[in-house]
């Protein structure tokens, strides 16, 4: 199969493209963050777009490896009937960008238009709140050869957005999901929301074209919808072609040229992409790809790491990063921003495990108190009674301890079952109130077991 996408994500801005109402139409009673121009009243003429919209999209089009269309940019109108078009077209603009690149899916364009307003058929109801709010369109071309390979494809492009600062990410993502297989036409399917969306519509997809080619019948040129709560495609329409939008250069909106300084200014102030952030991780620090990936996940972390590895081993770092600080934050269902763990505390605890201050049990325990706590990994540590390993005949005793008071467990070990070591080990973990090395209790009470 080849599968090219469109994508639409909202611009982060406080007010509208070419209007001055602002842009938080979720909180907003419906059609409150409306006037003249957004609604599109007769003789209304919309304001000169939005800079940071502009910005953001010029930004984001870098970020993604395009070129910047050196000569005039202009909007257009695209025009359509249906009730959250009050204008009955869509002022979109030219590229502004083009012949990008994201992890070898080349990036065809990017654009700027405005966002329709939000039409529900059931009630027979539109609320314009949404109408003129800035959107980035990115189109891709036909790159991608699977489901999984798009699903890959969203998942970069989401995080170069939410390392640009300038747009809303997926949970205001609208893309069409363009699909071939070999042997039939192109197939759009519009209404995909999220990449879960995007992924299981294309598996529908592809099942659904092969079978009509096994059967013998020919697969139409046409537009599809997603249905979410089904997970299917149905047939919307037979696909319009580029003329049936008699697309006009809006008279009411200035010609724009993207001036060279401005780009180049842009070009230095924006964050590393995470792609390329990843593989300078894997090459700088030596470390795997996928720890790299899994840090570069998030800015923030990405930046924390960098801070840590000035005086951590980065692998060390990396492998903590990557299991042990990862999963508190997405227990706690936070990002790594959000949980307001410094670098210096990280350097601190890390400091704790590489000179042997506390043991690797005590370790996951203290960093489960990391979050949204301002005190030093230390005074955590002497607080929760962790500090210290302990030593080996210490161990050694409470695993002996662990067996007198256990017989079971041990009965049971020697049926063989794996469960009662695990068991005794809790129990000699309990005793010594977590101090000891996990690993030498398991060589403790195997050598005492088998003796
Ligand atoms: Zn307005
Ligand atoms: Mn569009």
């Amino acid at each position: 199969m080849k599968c090219g996408l469109e994508i639409h994500v909202q611009l982060d801005t406080d007010s509208k493209l070419f209007c001055d109402c602002p842009t938080n139409y979720q909180d907003a009673p419906p059609n409150k963050n409306i006037c003249f121009v957004c609604l599109n009243q007769p003789g209304a003429k919309p304001y000169p777009p939005n800079k940071k919209a502009l910005d953001g999209a010029i930004k984001i089009a870098l970020m993604l490896a395009c070129k910047i269309n050196p000569d005039v940019t202009f909007f257009q109108r695209k025009h359509y009937d249906y009730p959250d078009l009050s204008s009955g077209y869509q002022k979109t603009s030219i590229p502004i960008g083009f012949e990008g690149d994201l992890n070898g899916v080349r990036i065809r364009e990017v654009h700027v238009e405005e966002d329709p307003g939000q039409y529900k058929p059931d009630l027979g109801l539109v609320d314009f709140n949404r109408s003129g709010i800035p959107l980035i369109e990115i189109v891709t071309e036909p790159d991608m050869r699977s489901p999984e390979e798009a699903r890959k494809f969203l998942r970069e492009l989401i995080r170069v957005l939410e390392y640009s600062e300038s747009a809303r990410g997926e949970g205001t993502m609208r893309a069409d999901v363009n699909i071939s297989i070999e042997g039939g036409k192109r197939a759009e399917i519009k209404n995909v929301n999220s990449i879960k969306g995007a992924y299981k519509a294309l598996q529908f997809e592809m099942v659904r074209q092969k079978n009509l080619l096994k059967r013998g019948i020919e697969i139409k040129q046409e537009t599809r919808a997603f249905l979410e709560s089904q997970m299917i495609t149905v047939p919307m329409r037979l696909k319009e072609e580029a003329d049936d939008y008699r697309y006009i250069p809006d008279p009411d909106l200035p010609p724009m040229l993207a001036d060279e300084e401005r780009v180049e200014y842009i070009r230095e102030e924006m964050p590393e992409p995470a792609h390329i952030k990843t593989d300078r991780f894997v090459k700088q620090y030596g470390i795997k790809k996928d720890d790299a990936q899994v840090l570069t996940s998030e800015l923030e972390l990405a930046d924390a790491f960098e801070e840590v590895v000035k005086e951590v081993d980065p692998e060390f770092a990396a492998l903590w990063m990557r299991d042990e600080l990862k999963r508190i934050l997405s227990f706690n269902k936070i990002t790594y921003k959000e949980s307001e763990i410094t670098s210096a505390q990280l350097v601190e605890f890390f400091k704790l495990l590489l000179d042997k201050k506390i043991t690797t049990k005590a370790g996951q325990r203290i960093i489960e108190n990391l979050p949204h706590n301002p005190k030093s990994p230390t005074l955590i540590a002497e607080d929760l009674g962790l500090i210290g390993v302990v030593e080996e005949d210490v161990v050694q005793q409470a695993v002996k301890q662990s067996i007198e008071e256990n017989p079971e467990a041990v009965s049971d070990y020697y049926q063989g079952k794996k469960k009662a070591l695990n068991f005794l080990m809790g129990q000699v973990m309990r005793i010594t109130q977590g101090k000891a090395d996990p690993g030498d209790i398991i060589k403790l009470l195997k050598g005492e077991l088998d003796k």
